[in-house]
C-alpha cells in the first residue's frame, strides 16, 4: 500500500481551519491535509455568487467585527475591507424600530423628542434590578425592564432557541448592547467591515499561499478517509459530541433553515417602489421578534456593497437539530456545560488530538475569537 503522511490532519474546513493550516505551513513548515464533508470550504463563513449574481452568505449573516489589532492585522495580509456599520432594524406593532435599544428606540417609544438624561431617569424607573443576573430574562430585564424586554427579547430568543430566556445563560442576550445614546450600530466593535471580495476569496488566498504544503479533501467525512493515510497529530474542528460518539450523551444544538429570495430592480419597484433607493428592505437586516415563524431577514448587498442590478433577501427559520441539518448554535444553558465538560476532560488528556472552534469547544465563538484562538495554538508550537 502506497502510503502518504502528513504532519497534521485538520478536520474541517471552517475560518478556524484554514488559519491554522496557513500558519502551520508558511510558519512551521508543516505538510497539512484538511478534510471537510461539505463540498466547499469556509465552513458556515461561506460566501458565494448565486444565480442572480448576487454575493451572499451561504449560512447566515457574517459581519465581521473585532477589537483585537492582531486578528486584524494577520487577516489583512489576505484581503483588503469594505467597512461597513451594521446597523439594522426589528420590526414590531406594525413598524420598524431602531435596534439595538438606544435614545432613538426611546423616542420611538415615548412619540417625543428625548434626551440621553430623560432616557436613563426612565430606565432606572422602570428597570427591574437584579444585582448579578443568571439568565438572559434577567440580564435584560435589569438593563431596560419589563417592556422593552417583551417587545424585543422574550419572542425573538423564544423563536430562535425554542426555550424560555430565563432557561439561557446570560451571555445569549447579553451579547447585544443596549445604549442611552444615538449609536444605532448593531455591535460595539471598534473594527467593522467585510473582507472586500467576500470571505471564500480571501479564504483561497490563504490556501495559496500553502503551496503544495496544504491538500484538502472535500465532501469526506474524516472517518471515512483511506487507511492509506497517516498523520502526526490531529486537530478536530467539528462537534465533540460526535466525536466522542456520544459517550456522555447528546450535546444540544440549534439549527436553521434559509430560505433565498433574489428580485430584479423591476420586481423591486413593484415591491415598494424603490422606498428603500432600489433594496427590499431599509436595512441589512430586519428582526421580526413577534411576527412571523422568521426570526429576521438578511439583505446582505447592503453591507458587501455590491455593485449588482439584483438582490438576494434570505429568511431565518430556526430549526431543531436533527443530526441531518447543520448545528448552527451551541446552547449555553446549565445542562449542556456539564455534559460539556464531561468531554472536555476526555479532550484535555488527549495526546495527538487538540479540539479547536465553536463546536470542538461548544462555544458560542465569533469569527474573530476563532481566529485568535488559531493564531495563539499556531504560535506555541
Ligand atoms: P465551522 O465554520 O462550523 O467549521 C467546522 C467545519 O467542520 C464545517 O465546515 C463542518 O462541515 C466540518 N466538519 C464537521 N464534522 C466533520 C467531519 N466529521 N468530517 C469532516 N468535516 C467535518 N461570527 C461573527 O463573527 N459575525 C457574525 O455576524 C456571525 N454570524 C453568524 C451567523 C450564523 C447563522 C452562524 C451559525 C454563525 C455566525 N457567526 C458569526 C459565527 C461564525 O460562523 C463562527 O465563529 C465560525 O464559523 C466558526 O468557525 P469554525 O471553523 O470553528 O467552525
Ligand atoms: N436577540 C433578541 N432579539 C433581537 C436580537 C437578538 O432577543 O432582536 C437575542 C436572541 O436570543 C439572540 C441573541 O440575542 O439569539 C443573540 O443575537 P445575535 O443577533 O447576536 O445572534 P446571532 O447573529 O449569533 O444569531
Amino acid at each position: 500500500m502506497n502510503l502518504k503522511s502528513y504532519d497534521y490532519l485538520i478536520v474541517g474546513a471552517g475560518i478556524t481551519a484554514i488559519v491554522l493550516a496557513e500558519r502551520l505551513c508558511t510558519q512551521k513548515n508543516k505538510n497539512i491535509l484538511i478534510v471537510e464533508k461539505r463540498d466547499h470550504i469556509g465552513g458556515n463563513c461561506y460566501d458565494y455568487i448565486n444565480k442572480a449574481g448576487v454575493l451572499i452568505h451561504k449560512y447566515g449573516p457574517h459581519y465581521f467585527r473585532t477589537n483585537s489589532e492582531k486578528v486584524l492585522k494577520y487577516l489583512s495580509d489576505f484581503t483588503s475591507w469594505h467597512p461597513f456599520d451594521y446597523e439594522i432594524r426589528a420590526w414590531t406593532e406594525k413598524r420598524f424600530w431602531n435596534f439595538p435599544v438606544n435614545l432613538n428606540t426611546f423616542e420611538q417609544l415615548i412619540e417625543k423628542p428625548s434626551s440621553t438624561a430623560e432616557m436613563e431617569a426612565w430606565l432606572k424607573e422602570n428597570r427591574v434590578p437584579i444585582a448579578n443576573p443568571k439568565n438572559s430574562e434577567e440580564v435584560i430585564l435589569n438593563q431596560v425592564g419589563k417592556e422593552l424586554y417583551e417587545k424585543f427579547f422574550l419572542g425573538y430568543t423564544q423563536k430562535q432557541w425554542r426555550c424560555h430566556p430565563t432557561e439561557l445563560d446570560k451571555s445569549v442576550c447579553g451579547r447585544i448592547p443596549i445604549r442611552t445614546n444615538r449609536d444605532n450600530r448593531y455591535l460595539n466593535d471598534r473594527f467593522q467591515a467585510l473582507p472586500k471580495d467576500g470571505y471564500t476569496e480571501m479564504f483561497n488566498k490563504m490556501i495559496s499561499s500553502c503551496g503544495g504544503k496544504l491538500k484538502i479533501i472535500l465532501d469526506c467525512n474524516y472517518q471515512k478517509l483511506s487507511s492509506s493515510i497517516r498523520w502526526n497529530h490531529m486537530i478536530y474542528t467539528g462537534p465533540i459530541d460526535c466525536y466522542y460518539k456520544y459517550c456522555f450523551g447528546k450535546l444540544p444544538y440549534r439549527s436553521l433553515r434559509f430560505e433565498h429570495e433574489s428580485y430584479t430592480p423591476q420586481e423591486i419597484v413593484g415591491l415598494n417602489n424603490n422606498f428603500y433607493g432600489g433594496y427590499y428592505q431599509p436595512t441589512v437586516q430586519v428582526n421580526y421578534p413577534n411576527d412571523y415563524k422568521f426570526t429576521r431577514i438578511v439583505e446582505i448587498k447592503h453591507a458587501t456593497g455590491q455593485d449588482c442590478p439584483n438582490t438576494t433577501i434570505v429568511k431565518e427559520y430556526p430549526d431543531d437539530y436533527s443530526g441531518l441539518n447543520e448545528p448552527y448554535y451551541p446552547v449555553p444553558n446549565t445542562s449542556s456545560k456539564v455534559i460539556f465538560n464531561k468531554y472536555r476532560r476526555l479532550a484535555i488528556k488527549e495526546k495527538n488530538i487538540t479540539f479547536l472552534g465553536r463546536l470542538a469547544n461548544y462555544k458560542y465563538y465569533n469569527m474573530d475569537q476563532v481566529v485568535a484562538l488559531a493564531l495563539k495554538y499556531t504560535e506555541s508550537k
